[in-house]
């Protein structure tokens, strides 16, 4: 099982290089292959292989020999890592309502993963990304709940949940946007708030910010102190967020059952 999702989150992590070049060139999703940053020549499939590729032609590129951005093997690796652990870590039983639980959780693992890179380098949050991470976390939350069986009390369930924490978080991002004029925060952040409420639902809120502020206000410090950034510098708030959504997505369970609570 951990062995199969490492193969699939090596995979998923080589489609999210894809998806991250091809939202800076503006190049079809769909239609065709991909081709080096540098040189533009279609890349083979059999220097396509997640890592071993990259270990084998050495980080170049072979055609043109210019390196290849590490950034291809710090996605794949790192989407293996965590796909690896979320499978470790949350608890997977025989129903159709875990099954698509976990597989809810490892896709919007991907597409946090996009967002962190893509805001760290751009600060800018793809709105295409964000539309698919809303979608993706309504559909799943649905899914659960429609397999979870009539049982269920709508107001007992992670749906319900889901939908007041989205609700609240994305309120309050929106009243910082709007009342800052977009100093403090973008409207990408409170659109990714929205998915941040929806995927872990309102009882997890609290701890899921305090992540994302502390750990915001760690790095800022740090940065400031070793002189990387002034104090009116803008640091992307977005990598805090999608981060700490990862980090509970994955913990929160285990936070929730020390709290008393459940969270799938
Ligand atoms: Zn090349």
């Amino acid at each position: 099982m951990i062995l199969f999702l490492i193969v699939v989150g090596l995979l998923v992590g080589s489609f999210l290089n894809v998806v991250l070049t091809r939202l800076d060139t503006e190049e079809s999703f769909v239609s065709g292959r991909s081709r080096c940053d540098s040189c533009r020549e279609i890349i083979r499939w059999y220097d396509n292989v997640p890592v071993l590729s990259y270990i084998i032609l050495r980080g170049r590129c072979r055609s043109c020999g210019k390196a290849i951005s590490p950034q291809h093997l710090f996605m794949e690796l790192s989407t293996a890592a965590l796909f690896a652990v979320a499978g470790a870590v949350i608890p997977v039983e025989d129903t159709p309502a875990s099954v698509f639980g976990l597989v809810s959780v490892l896709g919007l693992i991907g597409v946090l993963s996009v967002v962190f890179v893509h805001d760290l380098m751009h600060m800018e949050i793809p709105v295409s990304v964000l539309v698919f991470g809303i979608v993706w976390t309504v559909v799943s939350l649905f899914l659960v709940w429609v397999s979870t069986g009539p049982s269920e009390p709508f107001l007992a369930s992670r749906l319900w949940e889901g939908v007041v924490g989205g609700a609240i978080a994305f309120l309050s991002f929106y009243s910082l946007v709007y009342f800052s004029d977009e100093t403090w925060m973008g409207m990408g952040d409170a659109w990714l708030a929205l998915i941040l409420g929806l995927a872990l639902g309102w009882r997890l809120l609290l701890p899921a910010l305090t992540l994302a502020f502390g750990s915001g206000a760690i790095v800022g410090i740090v940065l400031i102190v070793l002189g990387r950034k002034g104090l009116q510098s803008r640091i992307p708030f977005g990598p805090f967020l999608s981060g700490s959504v990862i980090v509970m997505l994955i913990f929160g369970t285990m936070m929730g059952e020390a709290f008393g609570y459940f969270m799938i």
